[in-house]
């Protein structure tokens, strides 16, 4: 019983890759095309160092905070491991974002842009960690309690991210609402993305991380199906 937890994250991890496989194969896709992140906001080292010892390697977090207090010694000795920002970023963050995470999927307004621009120049000057790479998260869904730039300004949105501010991006990010069927927002973010020459999506969650291979995700975000209910 003790064991539980631990084995019962570690099967759990095991069940999702079986599952992204089967995805992969029902849409005619290689498996080494999707990437996994786990999604580890929440739980704490005892939780996700069974799921590094099984091979994960790339985990999403949502807070700079919380991914400063416990990744520094997570990730040391595996420097394969590739730390994800998921949640909305604060401009006075940045700093601290680019010491931590390898890839930002939250770049969402021109005030980001033009500091993410500034902090990844400073770093570079110093020698510092390598630019993240950035993913521009689109509101498919148009909900105002919710971040992303609206899908009708995401075309301009991404010009003045790479000309205006210099930004190499490299793909799209989005959360559908909760109270949709998720497709046509993963088939709209997929076309914003083919339109602006971008390759990585990010989408697809635990409950409709299928859907999203299906239609074209390069990277699912899964948080309670492998670690459990938060
Ligand atoms: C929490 C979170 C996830 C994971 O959600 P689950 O439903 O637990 O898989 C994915 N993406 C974002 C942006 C999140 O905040």
């Amino acid at each position: 019983m003790e064991q539980g937890g631990q084995s019962g994250v570690v099967g759990r991890l095991a069940e999702v890759r079986g599952r992204i496989e089967r995805a992969c194969h029902d849409a005619g896709r290689p498996v080494r095309d999707v990437q996994l992140i786990a999604v580890s906001k929440t739980f704490d080292a005892e939780h996700i160092t069974p799921v590094i010892a099984a091979g994960q390697r790339l985990f999403g977090e949502n807070r700079v905070q919380e991914a400063k207090g416990k990744w520094p010694e997570l990730r040391a000795g595996h420097a394969d491991i590739e730390l994800h920002l998921i949640g909305p970023l604060q401009s006075n963050k940045v700093r601290e974002a680019l010491a931590l995470f390898d890839v930002i999927h939250t770049l969402d307004r021109p005030s980001l842009a033009k500091e993410l621009a500034k902090e990844i120049a400073r770093a570079r000057d110093e020698g510092g960690r390598p630019a993240p790479r950035l993913l521009v998260q689109v509101n498919t869904g148009e909900e105002p309690q919710k971040a992303g730039v609206a899908p009708l300004e995401a075309d301009a949105f991404i010009a003045a991210c790479r000309d205006v501010h210099g930004l190499v991006i490299d793909g799209l990010m989005c959360i559908p609402p909760a109270d949709e069927p998720a497709a046509p927002h993963f088939a709209l973010l997929g076309e914003i993305a083919r339109r602006n020459g971008l390759s990585i999506l990010s989408m697809g969650m635990s409950g409709d991380f299928e859907t999203a291979i299906a239609l074209g995700a390069t990277h699912v975000r899964v948080g309670s199906a492998i670690f459990g209910g938060r």
